[in-house]
C-alpha cells in the first residue's frame, strides 16, 4: 500500500480557538458593517482572511528571535539576512522594509512618475495603489486564459508577450519605467508564472531597455510549481529554480510575511548600484537606516531563517498540498472554484455560486459573509469592492471574476480545519438558490476602499 501524505513537522505550541453560534455571528457581522476586516479575531473560528504574516514560525526561527542583534547600524542579524539574499537570490543590494508595500513605495518613489505605464500580470492591490497614487497606470498583460476559471492551465499567471510588446511599441520608452512580474500572481488566484515566460518577458523587456522586477511575495511557491509543472525542471532543486528565476530580473520587492514565513517584514533587492543609492535615500526617509529598514534586529534574523525554510521542498509540498486538499473537498461538494488551485489559496467562483445576485450587489462579498455566518470562517472578497473605482471616471470597476479567497496560513491549520471550511461552503452551495440579495455600500474611502468599506443589506 502506498503510504498517505503526512506533514513534515509536529506541533509544539497550541493556540485555542473559540467557536460561536450563528446568532452571535449575525450580531457581530452586523456590528462590523458587513466588512470582515472589522471583526475582532476572537469572533472568528477559522481565519482565512490572508496568508500574510499569519504563518507559524519554526522553533529555529524563534531561536533566531532570541539571537537578534538590536544594534542600530550594522546589526549582525542584518548581515545574516544579507548573506541569505546574496546566496539564495543572487541579489547584491537590498534594504529591509517593514513589509512588501513599503518596498513598493521605495522602488516606485525612485522609478515612477505621473503619466507612466507599468505593465505586469494582474498587479496586486497595494502595487496598483502605489502606482495609481503616483498618477501612473498599471497595465494588466496577463494571458487571456487566466479569466476562465474552468480552464486547467498550468501557468495562469503568465504574461501575454504580444500584449506586452504592443505597449512597448505604442508608447515612448520613458513612459514605461519598469515591468512587474508577480510570482505567484495573487490577484489571479495564486497562479504561477512559468520559467519560460519569465525568461521571455525578461528578454523582451531587455530588448526595449525596460527593467523587470519581481513582486516576489510567493516566489518559493512559484518555484515549486515550476518544478511540478515545467518538464525541464522536474529534477531541479527549489533553490536552483529560485536562483534561475531571480537571474532573469533586475530586482524584487518582497513581502516576507508570505514565503519568508515571518509575521512582519519585507525587503527590496536590486542589482543596480545607482538605483540602490536612490532607494537608500527613500529608505532612510520612510523606513529607517539601511541596516534595519523599520524592523527589529530579531525580525531580520527570523526572516533570514524563514527564507531558507520557505524554499524547503518538503515544506512546500505540505503547504501546496493542503491548498490542493481543500480544493479536492470543494470539488466533491460541487462548489465551483478557480482551477487548478493556486499556491496559497483556493478562490471560490462567487459568480457561479450566487448567479442570482447582481454584480452591483457584490456577489463575492455576499458569499464571504454567508461563509462567516455559516461557520465563523473568515475569507476575503476579491471582486468589485477590491477592484475599486476608476481613478479618472470614479465609476465602479467590475472585474471579470468575482472570487472569494480562502487564503491558508502557513503551518497553522490542520486538514480537519480544511474539511470544516469545505463543509461550510458545501452547505451554502446546497441552498445557493435561496440567496438572492447582496449588499450596498454606505461608506467608502477614496482609495483601497475594501479595507474600511461599510455595507448594508440590499432590500
Ligand atoms: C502581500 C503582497 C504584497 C504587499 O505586501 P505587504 O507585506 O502586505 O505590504 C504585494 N504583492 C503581493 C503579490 C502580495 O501578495
Amino acid at each position: 500500500m502506498e503510504l498517505p501524505f503526512a506533514e513534515p513537522y509536529k506541533i509544539k505550541a497550541v493556540e485555542p480557538l473559540r467557536r460561536s453560534t450563528r446568532e452571535e455571528r449575525e450580531q457581530w457581522i452586523k456590528e462590523a458593517k458587513y466588512n470582515l476586516f472589522n471583526l475582532p479575531s476572537e469572533q472568528v473560528f477559522i481565519d482565512l482572511l490572508t496568508d500574510s504574516g499569519t504563518g507559524a514560525m519554526s522553533d529555529q526561527q524563534w531561536s533566531e528571535m532570541m539571537l537578534g542583534d538590536e544594534s542600530y547600524a550594522g546589526s549582525a542579524s542584518y548581515f545574516k539576512l544579507k548573506k541569505v539574499i546574496g546566496e539564495l537570490l543572487g541579489m547584491p543590494y537590498f534594504v529591509p522594509t517593514h513589509q512588501g508595500r513599503a518596498a513598493e513605495n521605495l522602488l516606485f518613489s525612485a522609478m515612477i512618475k505621473a503619466g507612466d505605464l507599468v505593465p505586469g500580470n494582474a498587479h496586486f492591490d497595494t502595487t496598483k495603489g502605489h502606482i495609481e497614487f503616483r498618477r501612473a497606470t498599471a497595465v494588466d498583460c496577463t494571458i487571456a486564459e487566466a479569466a476562465d476559471t474552468n480552464l486547467d492551465h498550468p501557468f495562469k499567471g503568465n504574461i501575454d508577450l504580444h500584449k506586452l510588446e504592443e505597449g512597448f511599441k505604442n508608447n515612448p520608452k520613458d513612459k514605461i519605467p519598469l515591468c512587474i512580474i508577480t510570482v505567484t500572481c495573487n490577484t489571479l488566484g495564486g497562479q504561477p508564472v512559468s520559467m519560460q515566460n519569465i525568461r521571455e518577458v525578461s528578454a523582451l523587456c531587455k530588448s526595449y531597455g525596460i527593467p523587470v522586477f519581481f513582486d516576489a511575495a510567493r516566489f518559493a511557491e512559484n518555484a515549486y510549481f515550476i518544478r511540478e509543472r515545467e518538464a525541464a525542471y522536474a529534477s531541479h532543486s527549489i533553490k536552483e529554480i529560485v536562483r534561475e528565476m531571480y537571474d532573469q530580473v533586475d530586482g524584487a520587492t518582497m513581502s516576507s510575511k508570505k514565503d519568508a514565513i515571518v509575521n512582519i517584514g519585507g525587503f527590496l533587492a536590486c542589482r543596480d548600484k545607482e538605483l540602490f543609492d536612490k532607494i537608500s535615500m527613500y529608505c532612510i526617509l520612510y523606513e529607517g537606516y539601511l541596516t534595519y529598514g523599520g524592523l527589529a534586529g530579531r525580525d531580520l534574523a527570523a526572516m533570514a531563517r524563514g527564507l531558507e525554510e520557505g524554499c524547503d521542498y518538503d515544506y512546500l509540498e505540505a503547504r501546496i498540498g493542503q491548498v490542493a486538499y481543500l480544493g479536492k473537498l470543494l470539488k466533491e461538494y460541487g462548489v465551483p472554484f478557480q482551477e487548478p488551485t493556486g499556491g496559497h489559496a483556493v478562490f471560490v467562483d462567487a459568480k457561479k455560486v450566487l448567479p442570482h445576485i447582481p454584480k452591483e450587489e457584490y456577489q463575492a462579498q455576499t458569499l464571504a459573509i454567508e461563509l462567516y455566518l455559516e461557520g465563523g470562517v473568515r475569507a476575503v472578497e476579491i471582486g468589485a469592492l477590491l477592484a475599486d473605482r476608476d481613478p479618472e471616471t470614479r465609476e465602479n470597476r467590475y472585474p471579470a471574476l468575482e472570487l472569494v479567497r480562502l487564503a491558508i496560513p502557513r503551518r497553522v491549520y490542520t486538514n480537519n480545519h480544511m474539511a470544516f471550511v469545505a463543509a461550510c461552503l458545501g452547505n451554502i452551495y446546497a441552498r445557493h438558490e435561496k440567496i438572492t440579495r447582496g449588499f450596498r455600500i454606505t461608506k467608502e474611502a477614496p482609495i483601497m476602499r475594501h479595507f474600511t468599506v461599510e455595507l448594508e443589506r440590499a432590500t
